[in-house]
């Protein structure tokens, strides 16, 4: 088995956009035009389509948005195709950094009406800092759009990255009849089929039909081609990589127009699956033996089996499953029988996988978002994914007293989870911990999980501090009595001060010129 082979022909990526942008209706069709190596499902379900996996939890059935991540194996041609579905929702920008973590690429996706939006522009700035090339589709051209060159005059004035069309459409917004291949210098035209529900029909034109076919528009397609010559807006694949241009194609995910086009952009030009940053700066080889890292710990996903899924990106080796692997962090030996190459409700078991594969460990419950998993007897370590500064706090407390034993397990599952961060202090003591959000919506999940996966109903309170800062154990006691500042331990052991505002920050800066009290991560 060849191990860079197989990692040579896998792309991993995930879809960014603004909710209703068109993420779901896209990654259906790459469905339809790729052969499922697990048919899983991916996106929310919404009236009259194929009821899907992720809305495994009912407040997401009822906001109609997608909180937990799900991928999805297809195969197009040669190459295998993994999707990472990152979460639909603006608050949780942890839980998308996780999931960035783990692609290689992301597809973001514009409505073309509407252009650059508000998540669009937070989800890019979390790829440009993860370093990760971005390929953009401008969806929805079926519909009224915008001018396609007042597109790319955003996304080079808002993002500033340089877009390089790589296909452009023949007919405006709304008049979508084919598009101009700039890689092959072919003419497409599409057809459309009923209701979009099966692959949209697409032929290669010659000039002479092409010109019957489009007419004029043809004429304004390749005018407009010329400008984005003249304006350096050419495909590539070094700037690409390092992340200053974006290479664009126009779709309509409904129709299926574009999706070939999209899916030989991902084979030819997306990052392979390769050698993986290790937390010594050395890089991993996508051919030494197993590893891989844990983006994302869930559980609760199949109410019938209380179960808890570790996903793991592989980063190099093959995996079988039944390997038994080590949990870098402890030396913990892993078995792996059960194991899933895919999640949601219809379980399927991988076999194998390798470097850029999503495997997803059930009932390992030691494992730790941001884990190194490896083959016994390695030594590799990956960089610990960002936790991202917490702005919000409440303090959370069992409604019922009997039920804090609940309480108790759901708070510590929810933790391990990194569905929020939970603090905790002496005063408080264990049945009142503090949860620390980066956006408010994740309390409600966690009061809702809590209810329905743990039967402990809660009472949150909102905390009046807006702020969190590290600071080391030894300066503890400098803090001690000073009012709007109160200190915690996080379950991975680092000690938080939390404040009221910056002001207060100051004023204790001023007052112990000697005490660090250190920026979180991401918090620049
Ligand atoms: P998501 O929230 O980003 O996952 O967006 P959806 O895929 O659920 O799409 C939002 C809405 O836009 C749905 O009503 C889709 O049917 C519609 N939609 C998605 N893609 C297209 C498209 O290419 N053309 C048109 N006309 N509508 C689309």
């Amino acid at each position: 088995m060849d191990i860079a082979r197989e990692a040579a022909r896998r792309r991993t990526f995930a879809i960014i956009s603004h909710p209703d942008a068109g993420k779901s209706t896209l990654t259906e069709a790459l469905a339809l035009h790729t052969e499922m190596i697990s048919e899983a499902g991916v996106t929310h379900g919404k009236a009259g389509r194929r009821a899907t996996v992720s809305d495994w939890m009912e407040m997401e059935k009822a906001r109609g948005i997608s909180i937990s991540s799900t991928a999805l194996q297809m195969q197009y041609g040669d190459t295998v195709v993994n999707v990472v579905d990152t979460p639909g929702h603006a608050d949780f920008s942890e839980d998308t950094y996780r999931v960035l973590a783990a692609v290689d690429v992301a597809v973001m996706v514009l409505d073309a009406a509407k252009g650059l939006e508000p998540q669009t522009l937070k989800l890019f700035d979390v790829c440009r800092r993860s370093a990760i090339p971005v390929i953009t589709v401008v969806n929805k051209w079926d519909r009224p759009a915008l001018a396609p060159l007042e597109l790319l005059d955003q996304i080079q004035q808002r993002l500033g990255i340089v877009p390089t069309p790589v296909t452009w459409p023949i007919g405006i917004g709304g008049d979508f009849q084919g598009a101009l291949d700039l890689r092959s210098g072919e003419i497409i035209r599409y057809h459309r089929t009923a209701g979009g529900a099966t692959i949209a029909g697409e032929e290669v034109l010659d000039r002479t039909a092409a010109e019957e076919a489009f007419g004029v528009d043809l004429a304004t397609a390749e005018e407009e081609v010329e400008l984005l010559a003249a304006d350096g807006m050419v495909h590539d694949q070094e700037t690409f990589l390092s992340g200053r241009t974006s290479p664009v194609l126009f779709a309509a995910g409904l129709l299926n127009f574009g999706l070939s086009q999209l899916l030989q952009v991902l084979v030819d030009v997306a990052p392979a699956a390769a050698d993986r940053r290790e937390a010594d700066g050395g890089r991993r080889p996508v051919d030494s033996p197993f590893s891989a890292y844990v983006f994302k710990v869930q559980a609760g996903m199949d109410r019938n089996h209380r179960d808890h899924v570790a996903f793991a990106r592989v980063c190099s080796g093959r995996f079988e499953r039944g390997d038994v692997v080590e949990q870098a962090s402890t030396r913990r030996p892993i078995t792996t029988k059960y194991v899933q190459s895919m999640f949601g409700r219809d379980r399927s078991t991988a076999d194998e996988a390798f470097p850029g594969d999503v495997i997803g460990l059930v009932n390992a419950t030691g494992l730790r978002i941001g884990d190194t998993l490896r083959a016994q007897g390695e030594r590799v370590e990956f960089p610990a994914i960002v936790r991202f500064a917490p702005e919000h706090f409440a303090e959370i407390r069992a409604a019922d007293v009997s039920r804090s034993k609940q309480f108790r397990r759901g708070m510590d599952q929810l933790d391990a989870e990194g569905v929020v961060q939970v603090l905790r202090n002496d005063a408080r003591g264990d049945a009142a911990p503090v949860l620390a959000a980066v956006g408010p919506m994740q309390f409600e999940v966690v009061q809702d999980r809590l209810a329905n996966e743990f039967g402990a109903q809660t009472r949150l309170q909102r905390l009046d501090y807006s702020v969190a800062r590290q600071v080391a154990r030894a300066d503890v006691g400098l803090l001690a009595g000073t009012s709007g500042v109160e200190v915690f331990e996080r379950s991975d052991g680092t000690v938080l001060a939390l404040f009221t505002d910056r002001w207060r920050i100051r004023s204790v800066e001023r007052a112990h010129p000697d005490l660090e009290l250190a920026v979180l991560a991401a918090d620049v």
